[in-house]
């Protein structure tokens, strides 16, 4: 079939936060000359309900990623959609005794009412949206992604487009990419040990008690601890000042384990609720139900927490946000990277359909532009995640308090992998040899990503140069892997 006669230019798979804004980043860079289509398969008023409990989120996000949208598409987000501001996080030891403060303003976002606000934005530019489709697949011919099909959920009819090209928003489920059957070098398929299984609340509450280690209506607060959050950690973001999202992620595997040392079988509900009961500022917790919040109280969901795809467009078809696992592997903050990586794919889709050529080798910029804006230091956050989640509390509560320098709280503030450099510095007053291990350890994930940085400066220009550049990406990541005892 010849790309002129496609139902449309470009068809993004999913309207969530990444899709809306790919479907107006390539509006804006093609001066609206382009026939887009987004499918969702929620009716209108639910845009971006990622599950049947909700649009999950911890709604947090940086104020310096939502800029980096405004600035090159326009596209601006203020309230009600942005519900609350903050200063920054703050990230409390197990022991409560050290707490690292990552200044940077930020938001919290309405997720539900966010999308409603992109629809509309869409809408006035001429972007198509169809509601109640479930995609399954996408369509091909001669392995080339030329549409999408699926089903009505209201008339049980199949549905069917054809375009120029796809790109994959349908966040970490796809079943577009699980699926995709024509060779290319996507990756499928993600390990379990690199999905976060979380949950949280949205509550209104009475605030009895004042403690800024709990609750703080200027500041994310993190709490790390083995205990709570096994293999991952909890939060407490300010929605106003007795309004609340908290919740926590786990690691399955780290929480098995922990329930089997405890001699217990809880599940993230009960670990949730347990947290929210230890809280002492968070009294009387009410689930938030007003018009912005209904049906968006509780819910549970996965996130990724392993490096982006290695690659992230096959012939006619792209991916981008939590289709492509772009969640940060340190923190899980997914909004950030997948509005970075919507703003440019846009623009790289544009430019493929402008030059007449939507196969893997024109949209291979969109690798190198997402490497070069955010991807470059993803490897390394993921080994240094890795390593986290196999310590204790203590070497948590140990490592807090001396290993992190100034510059290291700037380099995590920024995104950036520490460098821990006090190691070096501090080592012969390092006390015992867990302690002793720990501080070598975090030096070689230093030294790691040092080396997985310079090598994604060296992504590969073309498709086929790309497996032997996989090949050593994948032996730096399981020697790393090794020597920290996480393979
Ligand atoms: C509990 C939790 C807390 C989090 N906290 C934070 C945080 O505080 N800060 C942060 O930055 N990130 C956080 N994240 C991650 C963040 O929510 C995601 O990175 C972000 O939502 C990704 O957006 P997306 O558009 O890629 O995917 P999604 O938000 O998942 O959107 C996917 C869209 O595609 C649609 N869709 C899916 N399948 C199909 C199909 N087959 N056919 C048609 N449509 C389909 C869905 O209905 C949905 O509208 C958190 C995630 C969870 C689960």
């Amino acid at each position: 079939m010849g790309s002129e006669s496609r139902d449309y230019d470009i068809i993004v798979a999913g309207g969530g936060l990444a899709g809306m804004i790919v479907a107006s980043s390539a509006s804006y860079y093609s001066k609206q000359s382009l026939k887009i289509l987004v499918v969702d398969r929620n009716p209108s008023p639910q845009l971006g309900k990622k599950t049947i409990s909700g649009w999950v989120c911890g709604d947090a996000v940086g104020k310096n990623s939502v800029d980096y949208m405004t600035s090159r598409i326009g596209i601006k987000w203020q309230n009600p959609e942005i519900e609350h501001p903050v200063k920054g996080v703050i990230a409390f030891s197990p022991d409560h005794e050290t707490s690292i403060s990552f200044d940077g303003e930020g938001y919290i976002l309405n997720r539900k009412v966010l999308p409603q606000k992109q629809l509309n934005d869409a809408l006035n530019v001429g972007i198509e949206i169809k509601y109640n489709l479930a995609l399954r697949n996408v369509i091909t011919d001669a392995n080339k992604v030329i549409g999408v099909e699926g089903e009505d959920l209201e008339t049980k009819s199949a549905f069917k487009k054809t375009c120029k090209i796809v790109v994959d928003c349908t966040g970490v489920t796809s079943v577009l990419r699980t699926n995709l059957p024509i060779k290319s070098h996507v990756q499928r398929k993600i390990n379990r040990d690199d999905l976060e299984a979380t949950g949280r609340y949205i509550y209104n509450f009475d605030s009895e008690a004042e403690d800024k280690t709990y609750f703080d209506p200027d500041y994310c607060i993190i709490h790390l601890d083995q205990n709570i959050a096994p293999g991952g950690y909890a939060w407490v973001f300010p929605k106003g000042k007795n309004k609340v999202n908290v919740g926590l992620g786990v690691q399955q595997k780290a929480m098995e384990e922990h329930n089997k040392k405890q001699g217990q079988r809880k599940d993230l509900k009960t670990k949730i609720d347990e947290y929210v009961k230890m809280n002492p500022v968070i009294k009387n917790p009410q689930i938030a139900d007003g018009e912005s919040d209904d049906g968006n109280g509780w819910g549970t969901w996965q996130v990724s927490v392993r490096r982006q795809n290695d690659c992230l467009v096959a012939s006619g078809y792209m991916l981008v946000g939590d289709s492509a696992w772009m969640p940060k592997p340190l923190d899980a903050g997914g909004i950030g990277p997948a509005i970075i990586a919507a703003t440019i794919a846009g623009k790289d889709a544009v430019q493929s359909i402008q030059a007449n050529d939507n196969s893997e080798q024109s949209l291979w910029q969109y690798n190198l532009d997402f490497v070069e804006a955010y991807g470059y230091k993803t490897a390394g956050l993921e080994v240094f995640r890795r390593l986290l989640q196999k310590l204790t509390n203590d070497q948590i509560n140990y490592g807090m308090k001396h290993f992190l320098s100034k510059l290291d709280i700037d380099n995590i503030t920024d995104g950036e992998h520490p460098e821990f450099g006090m190691v070096d510095k501090f080592n012969m007053f390092i006390h015992g040899a867990l302690n002793k291990g720990l501080s070598e350890d975090l030096k070689h994930t230093a030294e790691v990503n040092k080396k997985l940085v310079n090598h994604y400066q060296n992504y590969p220009t073309n498709p086929n140069d790309f497996p032997e550049w996989q090949n050593k990406l994948t032996k730096f990541m399981s020697d790393a892997f090794t020597k920290l005892g996480c393979a």
